[in-house]
């Protein structure tokens, strides 16, 4: 059993800018443990994810805010603080905060993640009209 307090080591947050668009803070909870890697999130409004997929699927619980998430088949949700979602091992999707709110969450990476291209902007506004 291990147990962390709150979050991993004393490393500083990060600002991923090469996976992500717009203002994004990512803290290590956990590290890659068993292949499973433990995230939290906080994006500013506008900011998500680049498209990607996990090679083992992920789970993400919503904790404040909300936002967005959409798969490239066009299943596209808003999510709230208590909402979890499940991708399953290689579904293409992204996850982001609204427009004009902030999203938090914690995600359960399992796997390797395979980045691809960024949200456009027309994607983004399309995810929610
Ligand atoms: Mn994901």
């Amino acid at each position: 059993m291990r147990v962390v307090r709150g979050r991993e080591g004393a490393n500083p947050s990060q600002r991923p800018s090469k996976t992500f668009s717009g203002e994004v803070r990512a803290d290590s909870v956990l590290g890659r443990e068993d292949g499973a890697m433990v995230l939290t999130v906080v994006f500013s409004p506008g900011a998500r994810t680049h498209w990607h997929s996990h090679e083992r699927g992920q789970v993400l619980f919503i904790t404040h805010g909300r936002g967005l998430v959409c798969t490239r088949d066009g299943d596209r949700r808003w999510v709230t603080g208590g909402d979890v979602v499940h991708f399953p091992p290689g579904e293409e999707h992204w996850h982001g905060a609204g427009p004009d709110t902030f999203m938090v969450h914690t995600a359960v990476s399992m796997g390797a993640t395979d980045w691809l291209t960024e949200v456009t902007n027309a994607e983004y506004v399309e995810s929610h009209a």
